[in-house]
């Protein structure tokens, strides 16, 4: 059986997150205070109700408890976020993901045991900065406070090199993942396999030797 999953809140992140979900084929569905967002979502999600998440009862006549995992996008309004999660860790939601404001919000709510929270904001922010700092970066995944996943163009300074010549793993303790050069994916480089100007390396490494590789190398 498909995952069955409920998304409180449709600003844009829960409306982008049903979209998404409903186009891979799950059930969603797609809860709001606001009839109008509640209508654009009636052809879009698997039912679109109006309703308040932080009415107990109305969660439970929705049986929120049977779904997979529930999503809350309920962005400005703090209270009810936290309302509704407590709410629906009270029913026993197997899986609650929360979109947070800020850091004392994230505290509340994994402490009030939400499982996982989010921070769209924040990490598109951080995402959208290493690309506009160095035009080399393409893409950013933070991994830890530590650790991230880079998206690298090759230049001119690595063309031609293999990695055993350019020796990452030893000189930045980085380790090239996979090499794209056009439609091309090499999800295995070896170490004789070569860089040229123009490919995409995706790389993983502590995000202080990523940056010193970065502004070496490329
Ligand atoms: P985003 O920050 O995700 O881009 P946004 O800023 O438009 O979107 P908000 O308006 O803060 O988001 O809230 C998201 C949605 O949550 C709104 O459509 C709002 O109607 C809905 N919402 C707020 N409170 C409740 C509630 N108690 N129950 C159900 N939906 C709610
Ligand atoms: P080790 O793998 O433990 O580093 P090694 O010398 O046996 O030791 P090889 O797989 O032969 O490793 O590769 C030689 C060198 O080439 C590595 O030390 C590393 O610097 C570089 N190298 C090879 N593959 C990669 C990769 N995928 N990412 C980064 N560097 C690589
Ligand atoms: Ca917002």
């Amino acid at each position: 059986m498909k995952k069955q999953f409920a998304v409180i809140g449709l600003g844009r992140f829960g409306s982008s997150i049903t979209k998404a979900l409903s186009r891979e084929g799950f059930e969603v569905l797609a809860i709001d205070v606001n009839e109008e967002k509640v209508n654009q979502f009636a052809s879009i999600a698997t039912h679109a109700v109006v309703a308040d998440a932080t009415e107990e009862n109305t969660l439970k006549s929705l049986g929120i408890r049977n779904f997979d995992h529930v999503v809350v996008a309920i962005g400005d309004n703090i209270q009810s976020s936290i309302l509704t999660t407590l709410m629906l860790v009270e029913q026993g939601v197997n899986h609650i993901t929360v979109k947070a404001q800020n850091d004392y919000h994230e505290k509340v709510l994994l402490k009030i045991g939400a499982h996982k929270v989010v921070h769209p904001e924040r990490d598109m922010g951080i995402r959208i900065a290493h690309n506009i700092v160095s035009k080399n970066v393409l893409d950013y995944l933070e991994l830890s406070d530590e650790y991230s996943i880079v998206e690298l163009v090759a230049g001119m300074k690595v063309d031609g090199r293999s990695l055993i010549d350019l020796d990452l793993r030893a000189i930045y303790e980085c380790n090239v993942m996979a090499i794209k050069r056009g439609e091309e994916v090499n999800v295995s480089p070896a170490p004789k396999d070569i860089l040229y100007d123009g490919d995409i390396i995706i790389v993983i490494g502590a995000d202080e030797d990523i940056t010193r590789m970065e502004e070496e190398l490329f």
